[in-house]
């Protein structure tokens, strides 16, 4: 155990990506009670969303403490992002960079939309602590992954609700060789290999072509951004 178990329970934003599922891993070594949450937004990648459903029924299997540990999962329907539209996350058009040094993945608000939905649902059942991804030190340069922005927001969220909900992003100051770290850390080589095999991030949804680092196209920047973490961190083994 890294830390104290805390009674308050959490509520983490699982997509079925590598780095949700180990702050997954992160919230189940800290908080008595843990539940999931997704969002289907029309995603070009939605084989997340499958991945998502077994992963958590590996970890189950894998990890009974944590499985005792960890309630609902659900997924709620963003597809008010794909009505926009407009992004190389949602539409089959090329991944690039944008005008304004952004890559056309880029999903304007989607974090703070689903940040928003999470919060709600905590606040429906009873569970203080947020826990989301999101990282500005090895990332695409969204803006809405930036630690001001989640702090911003958790101010925001809380001022609306007339809350305390406490956002949590473990994985903020550290990069991706330093998440597969942290994945060693909480559950060993279990997890990181269920990590490896079981979850996915690349952009284009390629669920079939297998890398040491895991599934993917191997090209796109969620491919490079996994590949190369997973290759420091070998080297730092
Ligand atoms: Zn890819």
């Amino acid at each position: 155990m890294i830390t104290p178990m805390n009674d308050e329970g959490a509520l983490v934003l699982f997509s079925g990506g590598q780095d949700s599922a180990t702050c997954l891993a992160w919230a189940l070594s800290r908080f008595s009670r843990v539940e999931t949450i997704g969002f289907d937004y029309r995603q070009r990648h939605r084989i997340e969303l499958e991945v998502r459903q077994e992963f958590i029924k590996e970890l189950r299997a894998i990890f009974p403490a944590w499985s005792a540990r960890l309630g609902e999962d659900r997924v709620l329907d963003a597809g008010a992002l794909a009505a926009i539209g407009q992004t190389a996350m949602i539409e089959d058009v090329a991944i690039e960079m944008g005008a304004n040094g952004l890559p056309n993945t880029f999903v304007p608000g989607r974090n703070i939309l689903f940040l928003t939905l999470a919060t709600a649902v905590a606040y429906r059942r009873g569970l203080r602590h947020i826990v989301t991804g999101v990282c500005e030190t090895d990332y695409s340069g969204y803006p809405d992954c930036r630690d001001d922005t989640i702090k911003a927001t958790q101010v925001a969220l809380n001022l609306g609700m007339e809350a305390r909900f406490a956002l949590h992003t473990p994985l903020m100051w550290i990069d991706k060789a330093g998440t597969w770290a942290m994945a060693m850390e909480h559950g060993g080589r279990d997890l990181v290999n269920l990590i490896n095999r079981g979850t996915h991030s690349c952009y284009i949804g390629d669920h079939t072509t297998r890398h040491d680092w895991g599934f993917g196209c191997g090209e796109c920047p969620a491919c490079e951004l996994r590949a190369g973490g997973w290759r420091r961190w070998l080297k730092g083994v």
